[in-house]
């Protein structure tokens, strides 16, 4: 629910939508003849070039680990059983480097049975071998190492984005499934400390769970992790710093429950829930297998794409715009909106007119109007200097309520990104590979 401001004395308020007593059963998306898994690879040109452990033709059972030889032990779990038709270099947002490996389905389902046999036993090397594409994606460096680098674990049970009820949902359905998920993360990591963060009116389900639960407040950006961490937690993140560099990991309750219940049946769970906001606004709740087209749930739906008609990936106010309704469901696919090419805010590029209004909304304070001036023109190391740009936690705010249309946050993405390869020197390791 967006609640606007009245005649703009105040701000305006962004509530979280709350799933309270409606239970929405989300609908199951037929499984497709073809799914597509995206593996992130170091570099497109290592990965074409490197011996595959997999290739076109092999035979697959659900469940299964996909690697590329020589990429440190990355995998994604195979969603279903079939035949490998393809593995090719893809490219994500910000020129991420993947493998996009296609598996033609095969009628009968055969579950592979390495998860079953070793990692039931040892959870630690049992997520961390197996489950990291799971349903909710796990974050790979929560297991970087088991002497205590994760203190704190936070379980969010509200997604971190307006309009989405993927993690409620989850809570209301599944909480068995998340306090498994809950014991099982206790035995593998040493965290001292496991908070389950949901919203007030899961209070009573969330405290089923060995954890310490923690009210998120309905208004939005409150479920961003930085925001836990100052309100929830009591910390504040330094500017350039992660949560992680103090210690704290955030999962969702959808893995949560993943992890549960992947330890419980001992088979890997393989289908995503999706909150998909159509066109007229409703929404629909799906559960789909990882590596569906996102075009096969529209046809389901009933949705017609039309030329210049827009597909967003997770939420209104930090979701990514895609270019094509053939890109497969993810792991952290939580939510996909359809916008009707009459309805698309326009983006412009008239200048700042140093309303103010960014800097009013900003819950980090910044300078905003000072610091899009720099971005525009791509001076990003002084933006980070000046301007407190690392500062960000990557609301959206400042972009819903620019009256000039300036396209701020993508500016700051786009900045924290550059910045990230110029200080990892990525641009060099790039260039020592290509001689
Ligand atoms: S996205 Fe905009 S409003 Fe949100 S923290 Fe960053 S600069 Fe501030
Ligand atoms: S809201 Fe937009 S126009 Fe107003 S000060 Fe911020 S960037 Fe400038």
């Amino acid at each position: 629910m967006i609640k606007k401001s009245f005649i703009g004395l105040a701000k305006p308020r962004l509530m979280y939508e709350t799933l309270e007593s409606l239970l929405p059963e989300p609908r199951n998306i037929e499984l497709p003849e073809k799914v597509t898994l995206l593996l992130e690879t170091v570099s497109e040109k290592s990965s074409a070039n490197g011996q595959f452990s997999i290739k076109e033709g092999d035979k697959v059972k659900t469940g299964q680990k996909l690697t590329l030889s020589g990429e440190n032990g990355i995998y994604v779990t195979a969603t279903v059983t079939g035949r490998i038709s393809s593995v090719t270099p893809f490219s994500g947002n910000f020129g991420k480097k993947y493998m996009a490996i296609s598996i033609e389905t095969a009628p009968d389902e055969e579950i592979d049975a390495d998860f079953g046999k070793i990692a039931v036993k040892d959870p630690f090397n049992g997520i961390r071998d197996f489950l990291l594409s799971c349903p909710g994606g796990i974050p790979p460096h929560l297991f970087s190492d088991n002497n205590g680098a994760v203190k704190t674990l936070v379980i969010c049970g509200i997604d971190n984005d307006l309009l989405i009820s993927t993690n409620q949902y989850m809570v209301k359905a599944d909480m068995n499934s998340i306090k498994d998920g809950i014991d099982i993360l206790k035995k593998a990591i040493a965290a001292e400390k496991i908070i389950f963060a949901v919203p007030r009116h899961l209070k009573h389900e969330a405290s089923a769970a060995d954890a310490v639960t923690k009210i998120i407040a309905p208004q939005y950006p409150a479920a961003s992790p930085r925001m836990i961490m100052k309100d929830v937690l009591g910390l504040v993140v330094p500017a350039g710093k992660t949560c992680e560099d103090m210690g704290v990991t955030f999962i969702n309750a959808e893995a949560a429950a993943s992890i549960g219940s992947a330890f419980k049946d001992g088979v890997i769970p393989v289908n995503k829930k999706i909150t998909v906001i159509k066109k007229d606004g409703t929404a629909a709740f799906v559960s789909a297998r990882i590596g569906t087209p996102l075009s096969n749930i529209f046809n389901a739906l009933d949705i017609h794409l039309n030329e210049k008609d827009r597909i967003v990936l997770g939420g209104p106010m930090t979701g990514s715009a895609v270019y094509s309704a053939d890109l497969p469901v993810l792991p952290d696919t939580d939510a996909v909106i359809i916008q009707d090419f009459s309805v698309i805010p326009l983006v412009s590029d008239c200048p700042c007119i140093n309303c103010g209004e960014c800097i009013r909304m900003c819950p980090a304070n910044i300078p905003i109007n000072m610091l899009v001036r720099l971005l525009e023109a791509g001076l990003y190391e002084q933006a980070e200097d000046e301007y407190d740009l690392q500062s960000c936690i990557e609301c959206g705010l400042c972009s819903y309520v620019c009256p000039a249309k300036i396209p701020i946050f993508q500016y700051i993405r786009l900045a924290k990104h550059e910045l990230f390869r110029l200080q990892t020197g990525e641009e060099i390791t790039e260039e020592a590979n290509d001689d």
